[in-house]
């Protein structure tokens, strides 16, 4: 999920990896570090946190000599950062050093088997696995790039990774699958990286490779020489492409904002979320952060969701999804309200504390006061290692990667989806069908597709928002699950546009604010086909008879739509349970392009802060 840099030629690796490594600083990470091959050996330093304690750390002592070598800054998925779980990672003979960008999902499987085989573990990494396998597999004969393929070839996941050995001083072995990794071919060198900024500064000549495939590059006193195969050792011919982008494109990936990238990402975020968690076949969901603690929610006796902003408003879908699948008791409640209120906290409680950062002071505040009421605390949060992480009895990361944008978006999307995991989690052990559960999966797995077709509207977004964009005053409505979805549509509005934005369920509205309904007023109803549609329609002729604008989101084959609604936003036709995680994907477009109409900072809007970290 983060960065990686690698080096083969004639210079001296260490400068040129630091470099690049902070080209990839902008990503967010949690630690970082480097290993060389020199005259017959293989050096690695590591540290926790900013990149500079690493630097300072290699004057200590005295820089790492040689002109091959790895880097790394992680954004930890298995393990909390800390040093021990940096990368690079090591065999137990200290032969072989890899980094590895992604999630090896069946390295449980390989770890029992490799230290079956009598191999000692030192990290709580998924990708130590990865590291001891090639060892293994390296010191039993086979050259590293066999070694490599070989390993590849037993491991499910996603991964760009980068393999040095000991053994061969000359070669560097990079591959992918599922994490982006591209090779530069520099003057009589090779740089290899996750992302062009950490390259351009060296050339523009790249090879974007694919999945699948294995690159050894050597530069030996022949020149440089690159052999590109797949996993089955069999040869591929890749095309040299030419970087034509700015650094600065580079980073945003050619995106004007943060937010709108990370409005793109989602497709590729929520498959993420969902990697190696939901097992169609046997109609399982697979939460492994959670096993020592399935009896406990099985028998709960009532859930309280907690949280602030945007994580408040995936707690209220949360609310829906615990009672319809998981016939739990559930409730929402404001972090900073519960924390003072005196809640009442009895046997059987279990208190979810939901924060992108993990670190949002008042959710940490409630869940201490949760805790020292005697509740069960668990933790869903995308930073592994915060505060909210260690501190809950149990959780589930989003893996979304890093939210840089300060409105949340993907985050969004990944907590809903973890949510609705933990409900099928749940109503699987009490009284949900199997072929029911099953359904559910499969129509999860197919989000990131929908999100997708979605996301495809965004120009026809825009240009439906250029004009309203100049209205003061929005409503969001929805009902049932569309209700949060309808408070976080406002709630993005708000916070990057600065256009005043009310959302409430759709019938609340004539109880009190459809007395601000004026002509031409925008109102956005989030109105997918469902068990309420019919009475979403009733709302929206009750606004249009007030002279309201309407823009609905709504599914794909609604024609009937068309009769009440000035703009339409489409999306596909899924369960009620699921709606959430797609229909938020036109509003979050929708405030982008507001915003950016109306000539504000997206990144970086006005009075916010990304993590709040303060009461
Ligand atoms: N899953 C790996 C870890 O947690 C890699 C994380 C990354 O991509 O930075 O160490």
């Amino acid at each position: 999920m983060c960065g990686i840099v690698a080096y083969v030629g004639p210079k001296q690796a260490q400068p040129l990896l630091l470099e690049g490594l902070k080209r990839l600083e902008y990503r967010g990470y949690d630690s970082s570090g480097v290993a060389v091959v020199g005259d017959n050996n293989l050096k690695i330093a590591r540290a926790k946190g900013r990149i500079s304690v690493l630097e300072t750390k290699l004057n200590d002592l005295g820089g790492l000599q040689g002109s091959l070598g790895i880097a790394h800054t992680r954004w930890a998925t298995h393990g909390v950062p800390n040093e021990t779980n940096a990368h690079p990672h090591r065999d137990d003979t200290e032969t072989i050093a890899l980094v590895h960008n992604g999630i090896i999902e069946n390295y449980t499987a390989l770890r029992t088997y490799l230290e079956k085989k009598g191999h000692k573990f030192y990290s709580d990494t998924d990708t130590e696995v990865l590291a001891q396998l090639i060892g293994e597999l390296h010191n039993g004969g086979l050259d590293l790039e066999s070694a490599v393929q070989a390993g590849l070839r037993e491991v499910t996941g996603a991964y760009a990774i980068a393999v040095v050995s000991v053994k061969e001083p000359g070669t560097l072995v990079v591959a992918r699958k599922g994490s982006p990794l591209i090779i530069g071919l520099g003057d009589k060198s090779y740089i290899a990286a996750s992302d062009a900024s950490a390259i351009i500064a060296h050339t523009t000549q790249v090879i974007a490779l694919e999945d699948y495939h294995v690159a050894k590059l050597t530069a030996g006193d022949d020149g440089p020489e690159m052999r590109t195969t797949t996993i089955d050792n069999v040869e591929v011919s890749p095309d040299i492409l030419d970087l034509e982008m700015s650094l600065e494109q580079i980073e945003l990936d050619g995106y004007a904002h943060f937010m709108l990238k990370e409005i793109m990402e989602q497709p590729q975020s929520l498959t993420d979320t969902l990697r190696g968690r939901i097992d169609k076949r046997e109609g399982r969901v697979v939460l492994g952060g959670l096993n020592t603690l399935a009896r406990d929610l099985v028998r709960a006796r009532r859930i309280i969701l907690t949280g602030q902003g945007t994580a408040w408003h995936a707690c209220l879908v949360g609310e829906y999804l615990l009672e319809d699948l998981a016939k739990v008791t559930a409730e929402v409640e404001y972090a900073s309200e519960f924390r003072y209120r005196n809640p009442i906290v009895e046997d059987g409680t279990i208190v979810i504390a939901v924060s992108q950062s993990g670190e949002t002071a008042d959710t940490l505040a409630a869940l201490h006061e949760a805790k020292e009421r005697g509740a069960t605390a668990l933790g869903v949060v995308n930073a592994v290692g915060s505060s909210i992480s260690r501190e809950t009895d149990a959780g589930v990361y989003l893996r979304v990667g890093p939210e840089i944008g300060v409105a949340s978006t993907k985050a969004f999307t990944g907590q809903m989806t973890v949510l609705t995991m933990l409900a099928l989690f749940i109503g699987r052990r009490k009284y949900l069908a199997n072929d029911v559960i099953t359904k559910y999966l499969e129509e999860l797995d197919r989000m990131p597709e929908h999100i997708a077709r979605i996301l495809e509207q965004s120009d026809y977004i825009k240009d439906e928002t250029k004009k309203v964009v100049d209205r003061d005053n929005w409503l969001f409505l929805g009902r049932g699950y569309n209700y949060p979805v309808a408070l976080e549509g406002a709630l993005k509005l708000k916070e990057i546009s600065y256009i005043h934005a009310e959302g409430m369920p759709a019938a609340e509205m004539k109880h009190g604010p459809i007395a601000l309904v004026d002509d031409g007023m925008p109102v956005v109803f989030v109105a997918p086909k469902g068990s309420q549609y019919d009475k979403v329609v009733n709302n929206i002729e009750e606004i249009r008879a007030r002279g309201g604008r309407i823009i609905a989101v709504a599914d794909e084959d609604d024609t009937q739509i068309e009769q009440y609604a000035e703009t339409v936003f489409r999306i596909p036709h899924v369960p009620e349970p699921l709606q959430p995680l797609i229909s938020v994907v036109p509003l979050q477009l929708l405030a982008y392009h507001a915003a950016v109409l109306r000539g504000h900072d997206v990144d970086k809007p006005r009075n916010l802060a990304k993590s709040v970290t303060v009461e």
